[in-house]
């Protein structure tokens, strides 16, 4: 039985750049081919930081006031017109974009790419950033946005299916070798989510290279060798690991300052180098431009989770792709301040924070 639908709901509101506070604003409705979803779970993402900052603001977001908040997952509770796939009380996970649907790149499914990014009136969104978010009682978002969970998937694990979709299509574009060697730099939360994908989709060797805790976290990931770029140098440890030949894979998962060299350096001759970690605008790197000329070394830049999520969720439901220990603090709305500070600074071995503005879940 359809559920009542409150006229208010509480919301994390950026009233201006560089504050927040919980408010009470209209539920929003849903549109022609969009869905009003309970939010059960958001996962707080590195971006949101900087978006909370304001260190982006007239980017993300283009105006105040505003919701961030783009990793989550919740329950259908209205379906607007013209949407014949979704019901009420469908469990789904959400992402963060959605194309114009008619330029190049979305019609090639492309659509994290859209030549109509930050242009509303073609349809174009991107929940969070440019468009009101999650970190809020209820969303309306586009069924392009949404995918249907199995009642087996907690609305926790749910809340992760936006970030393990970022990897995914990061694993995609780089290809990961069957019985290969795979480095991952960076062990946060998407580098350790790399790890195992990598290792579910055929490698057969992990090296995760980083330092302190999350270094540590890495061997619960899956990794087989640990390297701690404090005690010695990223690319000899992985070259010594590997009899020097290199790894298949490197993927960047930090968007650190000289990685992406390393990255570089690392792999074999013809191996592949997958950027997913984002850095500041102001990280400029130097590359050996000769070395990857002839040692044909490919490089991709990934761009958040296109057409993925559905496939992230079946990994996740089939148990391929743990991620419920990745959750290792939820919070409800209320305590939002306490969430962003356990994130922001890394406190008691966190990994992931969700938080959960309908209670409990
Ligand atoms: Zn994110
Ligand atoms: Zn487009």
């Amino acid at each position: 039985m359809a559920e009542m639908i409150p006229g208010k709901m509480r919301a994390l509101v950026l009233p201006a750049p560089g504050r927040y506070e919980i408010q009470e604003v209209p539920v929003p409705r849903p549109e022609a081919g969009e869905v009003l979803c309970k939010v059960r779970g958001v996962a707080i993402c590195g971006s949101d930081p900087e978006i909370l900052r304001g260190a982006l603001a007239g980017r993300w977001p283009p105006a105040y006031p505003f919701i961030p908040g783009h990793e989550w997952s919740g329950q259908v509770v209205a379906v607007g017109p013209g949407v014949v796939n979704l019901k009420v009380g469908d469990a789904v996970a959400g992402q963060a974009h959605k194309g114009c649907g008619y330029c190049r790149n979305c019609l090639s499914g492309r659509y994290t790419i859209c030549e109509h990014y930050g242009r509303p009136e073609t349809g174009q969104r991107h929940y969070g950033f440019i468009t009101q978010g999650a970190y809020a009682q209820y969303i309306a978002i586009s069924v392009k946005s949404v995918n249907l969970m199995p009642k087996t998937m907690t609305f926790r694990e749910g809340a992760l299916v936006d970030t393990a979709g970022v990897v995914l299509h990061g694993l995609e574009l780089c290809g990961v070798t069957p019985g290969g060697t795979v480095a991952v730099i960076g062990p946060g939360p998407i580098g350790l989510i790399t790890m195992r994908l990598a290792r579910a989709m055929g490698a057969a060797r992990i090296i995760a290279v980083g330092r302190g805790a999350r270094l540590q976290a890495s061997r619960m990931a899956g990794a087989d060798v640990q390297v701690n770029f404090e005690q010695s140098d990223p690319v000899k440890a992985v070259r010594e690991a590997t009899e020097g030949l290199g790894v298949d894979e490197a993927i960047e998962c930090s968007g650190a300052a000289g990685t992406f060299r390393q990255a570089v350096e690392m792999v074999r001759k013809g191996g592949r180098v997958s950027l997913i970690g984002v850095p500041t605008d102001q990280v400029v790197e130097p590359l050996p431009f000769k070395y990857i000329v002839h040692n044909e070394i490919a490089i991709f830049g990934a761009r958040a989770n296109p057409n993925v999520s559905r496939k992230v969720i079946s990994l996740i439901a089939a148990g391929q792709l743990p991620v419920a220990d990745l959750v290792t603090h939820t919070f409800p709305l209320e305590q939002f301040s306490t969430a962003l500070d356990v994130f922001v600074n890394r406190r008691e071995g966190v990994i992931k924070v969700v938080v959960e503005p309908n209670g409990i879940s």
